[in-house]
């Protein structure tokens, strides 16, 4: 009894990691892996366009049910609920060596050991990061050119993504390291000798939006700890292109906002 609970457990983890926000491991399977009853997992193609768009995501199996049924999801417009007092984001993160991915759904670096996001009394592991062009969230009605999503996990596996605005302006120098070594094609590409250190993807600013949302890819799982920092960092034109010409969009749309609370921090 205790094992069967334990591998429903292990298959409902790993079922939260499958998607654009998964870890290193599962990089190289650029197609979400869905576990069934059969032997063997099976793969799901999904996209952002067309047949396998995100109108779609939910009948392209069942595991990805939540994309349509879910009440919680992201992305939607963030429009503050109300100001209050948040506990701040401690990101400790440290410079980590670069793996760039080019999963077919984005471009991921890995930071396995990058560093840490205490908030209050949680405690959650950077795993990755990734990108969306144009942002999947909303501001105030604003969208932004691109989205950066760092994706955390607490050792009980419960998530916390901290996104970051990139407004059109002065080019970012951490971008230009990652952009250098990013492949245009489905691979990975690990640059010996070169990090990545994430805090230069951080506003000046530590105020954020807190609320809680979803994986805005499949599975869609819902639960995940949102902060999105309130102020944009900048990257240039240029910079926003050499992205768009890999993934010209990779955003799913705005869902219902429905009746989640959004917080702004003070
Ligand atoms: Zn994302």
């Amino acid at each position: 009894m205790i094992n069967h609970k334990t591998s429903i457990l292990s298959a409902l983890t790993i079922g939260l990691f499958l998607t654009a926000c998964q870890p290193a491991a599962e990089t190289e399977k650029p197609e979400t892996v869905v576990e069934t009853t059969e032997a063997k997992p099976k793969k799901i193609s999904w996209s952002y366009s067309g047949d396998n768009g995100p109108e779609h995501w939910a009948s392209l199996s069942e595991n990805f049910a939540t994309c349509a049924s879910g009440t919680v999801q992201s992305p939607f417009d963030i429009t503050a609920d109300k100001t209050d007092t948040l506990p701040a984001l401690n990101l400790n993160y440290v410079p980590t060596d670069m793996t760039v991915i080019n999963n077919g759904h984005t471009i991921q670096v890995d930071q396995a050991g990058g560093g840490q996001l205490v908030v209050g009394d949680a405690t959650y592991n950077l795993l990755q990061f990734h990108f969306h062009t144009a942002s999947e969230y909303s501001i105030d009605g604003k969208f932004y050119p691109l989205e950066v999503h760092l994706v955390h996990a607490s050792d009980a596996g419960e998530l916390a993504v901290v996104g970051v605005m990139f407004a059109e302006g002065e080019a970012n120098a951490e971008l230009a390291n990652i952009w250098a070594n990013m492949p245009a094609t489905k691979g990975e590409n690990t640059a010996q000798g070169q990090s990545v250190d994430v805090k230069n993807l951080l506003p000046e600013s530590g105020q954020y939006y807190r609320f809680m949302g979803s994986l805005t890819t499949p599975p869609c799982s819902e639960g995940v700890n949102w902060h999105v920092m309130s102020q944009p960092i900048t990257a240039s034109a240029e910079q926003i292109a050499a992205f768009k010409a890999i993934f010209a969009m990779n955003a799913r749309p705005l869902q219902a906002e429905n009746d989640r609370m959004v917080v702004l921090g003070k």
